[in-house]
């Protein structure tokens, strides 16, 4: 039997879909390669934003047209927060919930073992052969479902390692809450043995991912500030090894400039924080129900950026938030302005079914939210040349991922996050990989060109 899967949204998705990879893969099915004809197709589903329910939705239909015959499963946020409309696309056979995706294999098992007697069955109730929908609420996501640790991932350089589960910040336009309900941390010593084999797999990057990361072992610390996290770093970075850790996005509604002021002292952890800082007014981010200030953000960056000028800091701003006005858009720029970052992703506020934002009054137009979306595109631009301006002449640290598709370069990243490119020519292709120290020399595309030191 051949399985494939397809997996949209955040790292966390990627990695549970690569979790349930390997489980398929140890059980005996083949994998299929991408585009290849399956006999159980997985989807791995996003619901962060409208725009990614409708992208699940378009890819159930278009993984059941290319493979006509075959099993189709559906995982994943969507799944947990929609499951009727999930299950009553025509094909869907089993729609598993967020907490459910370490059984999938099971189901598929059953289903297959059973199939002729649940066809029949179906027949006879005159219903589309559709398991149960493993829904779950919020409430009832209360238990961490361990995986299992993986081997590998597709990206042979960098490794994802999923440590949490679940968020309670409840922030006004967040569906995730729901979908992935409460927070659970996966134990110490688990996170710590994958990445202890991830390392022995010849992996030199490991990124620490989960919904909010920032949150790791709060349920037995009781501590609000990352200190979870902490502890969870001090285990994994003295597995011995010639690697690097880099954390996921991070919240400024959970740590603190104390915690970033600790965290920028593990030599192994990567110069580079994704900390959403979603507006840069202090009304807005009350309406989103944020839980920090402006003031509060800057203090983290400033606590980051004491210890290294060139730290690499980026965020997520959304634009358009119900009643943002156009002094409240300025706040934001302002702020932006103020803080300067290394790379920032503008969204379009959306509103998501059953959250607060939702219903809040005074939507914005959506060429209200385009034009103020251009205008802080432009500005992340700007603040990006002027980033790797700052870090030109300086040396790095590079882990080499890819050889571009022309050929010509060797393509990487920094530990601050600036994605280097080096001339293929002269450049030894065992490299890729590998770790070396590059001179950057100048903006090139979405990073800078760099030579070897
Ligand atoms: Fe959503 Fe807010 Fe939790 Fe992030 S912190 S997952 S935005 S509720």
């Amino acid at each position: 039997m051949k399985v494939s899967f397809y997996t949209l949204g955040c790292k966390v998705n990627q990695y549970e879909t690569q979790s349930m990879r390997e489980q398929f893969r140890d059980a005996g099915y083949e994998l299929a390669d991408s585009g290849e004809q399956a006999d159980v197709c997985v989807i791995n589903t996003c619901s962060v934003t409208n725009v990614a329910d409708r992208k699940s939705r378009q890819y159930i239909r278009r993984m059941k047209h290319l493979n006509p015959d075959a099993l189709i499963v559906v995982t994943g946020c969507y799944a947990q927060t929609d499951p009727e409309a999930v299950s009553s696309i025509d094909g869907v056979r089993i729609v598993a919930g967020t907490n459910e995706k370490g059984n999938i294999l099971k189901y598929v098992s059953a289903f297959l073992n059973e199939k002729a007697e649940f066809e029949s069955e179906s027949r006879e109730d005159g219903e589309a052969g559709r398991t149960e929908a493993h829904i779950k609420k919020y409430e009832e996501l209360d238990s961490y479902e361990d995986m299992g640790t993986i081997t590998a991932m597709e990206s042979r350089s960098r490794a994802f390692v999923k440590i949490q589960e679940g968020c309670d910040r409840f922030c006004s336009y967040c569906i995730i809450p729901y979908a992935r309900g409460k927070v659970r941390s996966r134990s110490l010593n688990s996170v710590t043995e994958e990445v202890r084999s991830l390392v022995l797999s010849g992996y030199h990057e490991t990124v620490l991912t989960g919904i909010n990361t920032a949150l790791y072992g709060r349920e037995h610390t009781g501590n609000e500030n990352g200190e979870g996290l902490l502890t969870l770093l001090d285990a994994v970075t003295s597995v011995e090894g010639d690697y690097r850790i880099r954390l996921s996005s991070l919240e400024p509604n959970v740590i603190n400039e104390e915690t970033a002021g600790r965290l920028i002292r593990y030599d192994r952890l990567c110069r580079h924080m994704h900390l959403s800082i979603q507006s840069g007014s202090n009304s807005v981010l009350k309406r989103m129900n944020r839980k920090y200030t402006v003031a509060q953000y800057k203090r983290i960056a400033s606590a980051l950026r004491t210890e290294d000028p060139d730290y690499g800091l980026t965020t997520d701003i959304i634009v358009g938030f119900p009643g943002e006005t156009e002094q409240e858009f300025q706040e934001t720029l302002k702020t932006v302005r103020e803080l300067q970052f290394s790379g920032i992703h503008v969204f379009k506020y959306s509103p998501r079914k059953n959250t607060a934002a939702a219903l809040m009054p005074d939507q914005i137009d959506g060429r209200v939210k385009n034009i103020r979306a251009k205008i802080l595109e432009e500005e992340a631009g700007k603040q990006a040349q002027a980033f790797y301006l700052r870090n030109a002449g300086k040396t790095r640290r590079v882990l080499f991922e890819r050889v571009t598709a022309d050929g010509k370069y060797l393509e990487g990243y920094t530990d601050n996050y600036i994605q280097i490119y080096v001339p293929m020519a002269g450049a030894d292709p065992g490299l890729l990989h590998h770790f070396s120290d590059v001179r950057l020399l100048e903006p090139y595309l979405n990073g800078m060109t760099g030579v070897l030191c």
